[in-house]
């Protein structure tokens, strides 16, 4: 019998296991178990009338050598460049995003930015002399050090604070190292005289897009699986989880409404972590400590919410993004599909999707389809965007799991689970949520690939040699 492997989970990531294993040794067996109705996870993309919305825009990007090559091999010819376009909403005016220094300081003033550098000056000379201390650990240390505490409160800190619903204190750090690549003041100033090498960029000014959207991509994955003999069984949500010499994974088909049972020599999972911890708490395997049970019931996430509306108006702006920091609109973050290509919209319309953020349960958790349409276009209003008059169309869509929340407390908590998982040496938990990582496509399908290249050299504890590489997963940036 030829060695059988189960990914959970047909996300970049699953599918980057699936193609990896087969391309390696094509006697395996390998099934992924899929509970949605089509293979993508969070690269996936919406119809809205004749538009298509990835789910939150998806540019192709990449620095890691093996996914460049695979992007190239996979999708060459159908990748194109597209020049980067994205703007601010900044105390009611427009400026470029990334904000560049010179236009800043004609936005708001020669006065205000004299005030901050001063105020940047003044924060570094007492750090250096230790009159403040250096603590690095929250959001908000991190970044009053980068931009100095004027900077930081005008720039920085509203948007986290709208993204992420709650003080930046309470934020590690950890989610400026990886999202906010500007860096800090300094570098942003040394930007305009020395030319950033690859490697250290700190945003993307050309990225690769395709015709038709992410999902695009995603068809071309899922098609070098199924050709190389893997199986996508869609529809079926896995539920249970049990080691007993092989793995067993029970799942139920939604379109049947049947329970089923698959049987497996090793496991891939790209679920959820909290989901997949439940499912081994109730197994056969060793009961968790009350520290394991504590760090599961810990890690939360916050989700997105899309609000699309088509509008009968050929164009609303260049950009394909749009960022609000301030109070006065609801919604963090727009995008404009048919500004990453033509592909994606009709000529005399444009599809404006707005993204608001909450929490599991909070106030915009509740908000009702109607509610939340009437507050995006209340602010679309505002800012000058299209009037209710030009929307021909709305759309709500919701994403549960769309960011791990990074609190101060979540490295403890992941060590903690961490050492638990290692009780299961034939389970490799990997991708963005099985590691609880706030990461871009490339680094899944990378850690795709590596889970992959983990089981078959391993023969005696496959996810000890995986979970080897986590520090470095945990480093990778995403160039905005
Ligand atoms: C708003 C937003 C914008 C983004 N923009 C970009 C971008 O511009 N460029 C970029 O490269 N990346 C971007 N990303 C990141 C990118 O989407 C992710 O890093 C990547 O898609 C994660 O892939 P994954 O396979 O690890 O996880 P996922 O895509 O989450 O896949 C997990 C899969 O598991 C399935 N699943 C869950 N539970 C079960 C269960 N019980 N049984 C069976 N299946 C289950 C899910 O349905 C899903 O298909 C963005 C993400 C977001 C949220």
């Amino acid at each position: 019998m030829s060695r059988s492997i189960l990914i959970l989970g047909a996300g970049v990531c699953g599918l980057a296991a699936a193609w990896r294993l087969l391309e390696k040794d094509s006697s395996l067996q390998v099934t992924i178990l899929e509970s949605a109705e089509e293979p993508g996870g969070l690269a996936r993309s919406l119809i809205v009338g004749d538009h298509i919305a990835d789910l939150g825009p998806h540019r192709i990007f990449t620095e890691l050598p093996d996914v460049q090559d695979f992007l190239h091999d996979l999708a060459g010819e159908d990748l194109e460049t597209v020049r980067r376009a994205s703007q601010m909403w900044l105390r009611g005016g427009w400026i470029e995003y990334p904000p560049k220094p010179v236009e800043v300081t004609r936005h708001l003033g020669v006065t205000t930015l004299a005030g901050a550098g001063a105020s940047f000056a003044l924060n570094k000379a007492a750090e250096l002399l230790g009159a403040r201390g250096n603590e690095r650990e929250s959001f908000e240390s991190l970044m009053t050090s980068a931009f100095g505490p004027q900077l930081y409160e005008l720039l920085v800190a509203p948007y986290a604070r709208k993204v992420w619903k709650m003080s930046p204190r309470r934020i590690h750090a950890d989610i400026a190292r990886v999202r906010v690549s500007a860096g800090g003041l300094d570098q942003m100033v040394k930007k305009l005289f020395v030319p950033e090498k690859p490697g250290t960029l700190t945003a993307v000014r050309k990225f690769y897009y395709m015709a038709g959207g992410v999902e695009q991509l995603v068809r071309k994955m899922r098609a070098g699986v199924e050709s190389r003999g893997g199986s996508i069984n869609l529809v079926r949500n896995v539920n249970a989880i049990r080691f007993n010499g092989r793995a067993t994974v029970c799942a139920e088909n939604k379109a049947s409404g049947r329970a089923e049972s698959y049987q497996a020599d090793d496991v891939i999972s790209t679920i959820p972590l909290p989901d997949l911890l439940s499912m081994l708490f109730s197994g056969a395997g060793p009961a968790p400590s009350p520290a394991v049970v504590k760090a599961r019931e810990d890690l939360h996430y916050i989700a997105n919410f899309l609000v699309a509306f088509v509008v009968g108006k050929a164009d609303v702006t260049d950009s394909q993004w749009l960022y609000f920091p301030g109070p006065d609109t609801v919604f963090n973050r727009a995008y404009l599909p048919k500004n990453f290509h033509s592909s994606m919209g009709s000529a005399n319309e444009t599809l404006v999707v707005f993204e608001i953020t909450c929490h599991h349960g909070d106030r915009i958790w509740h908000r009702s389809d109607k509610a939340l349409v009437a507050a995006a276009l209340r602010g679309a209003e505002r800012v000058g965007l299209f009037r209710k008059a030009d929307v021909r169309m709305s759309l709500v869509h919701r994403i549960p799991h769309t960011y791990p929340i990074y609190d101060l407390g979540y490295r403890r908590r992941l060590n903690e689970i961490r050492k638990y998982l290692e009780n299961f040496p034939r389970l490799i938990n990997t991708g963005r949520q099985g590691l609880f990582l706030h990461n871009n496509m490339d680094h899944s399908i990378h850690m795709g690939f590596r889970s992959a290249e983990a089981l078959l050299a391993a023969d005696e504890n496959p996810a000890r040699e995986f979970y080897k590489e986590i520090r470095k997963f945990q480093q990778f940036r995403i160039v905005d």
